[in-house]
């Protein structure tokens, strides 16, 4: 199996990447803000309970997470591979995953990280919040949150994924396909 985390900032563009990447390698999309938001529109308990935490942009606790995605994973087994994208945001979290995919002698391949400078990021959040719907896109207060929460908890995920030789760096500043081009030159040489 070809099992990508998909990692970056908010508004990377991980979700824009995300579908290029389904389309060619024919992956299963496992984004966890994704997920949150269906059962968000559903009404679900794990919806109502997800919900404060988005709105403010902080993170949702591990443990909710964590048995989301291995539902995910559990019900995707004869898949060529999955891309995920949102997670993990933690240490915790790429630990957890590990041992999940474990558990079925799987393994990430590798991780692809977008590179954004903040100043644009913040500009394509804002651009995105006309249209999202999404209410942590609207207002500046919420987009530090989310960038600082970033900083503190998501970025040393980079470090656990260095740590085994898996972290693959891409600039996430230009056109789509240009970026397209450069994750699919690493994608292609990953260890399936
Ligand atoms: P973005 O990358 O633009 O911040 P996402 O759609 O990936 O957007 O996530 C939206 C929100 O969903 C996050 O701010 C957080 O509240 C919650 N969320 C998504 N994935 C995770 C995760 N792996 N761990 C904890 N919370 C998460």
């Amino acid at each position: 199996m070809l099992n990508i985390v998909l990692f970056g900032p908010p508004g990377a563009g991980k979700g824009t990447q995300s579908e290029n990447i389904i389309e060619k390698y024919q992956l299963v999309h496992i984004s966890t803000g994704d997920l949150f938001r269906k059962h968000l529109g559903e009404g679900t308990e794990l919806g109502k309970l997800a919900q404060g935490f988005m709105d403010q942009g902080k993170l949702v606790p591990d443990e909710v997470v964590i048995g989301m995605v291995e539902d995910k994973i559990q019900e995707n087994l004869d898949v060529p591979g999955f891309i995920f994208d949102g997670f993990p945001r933690t240490v915790n979290q790429a630990d957890a995953l590990d041992k999940m995919l474990a558990k079925h002698d799987l393994s990430i391949s590798g991780m692809v990280a977008l590179e954004v400078p903040e100043d644009e990021l913040r500009a394509r959040i804002k651009e995105r919040a006309k249209t999202s719907g999404r209410v942590d896109d609207q207002d500046d207060d919420k987009i530090t949150t989310r960038i600082k929460v970033y900083q503190d908890e998501t970025a040393p995920v980079a470090g656990y994924y260095k740590a085994q030789s898996k972290f693959n760096s891409i600039n996430g500043v230009g056109s789509i396909s240009e970026i397209f081009d450069q994750i699919a030159g690493v994608v292609d040489v990953l260890p399936v």
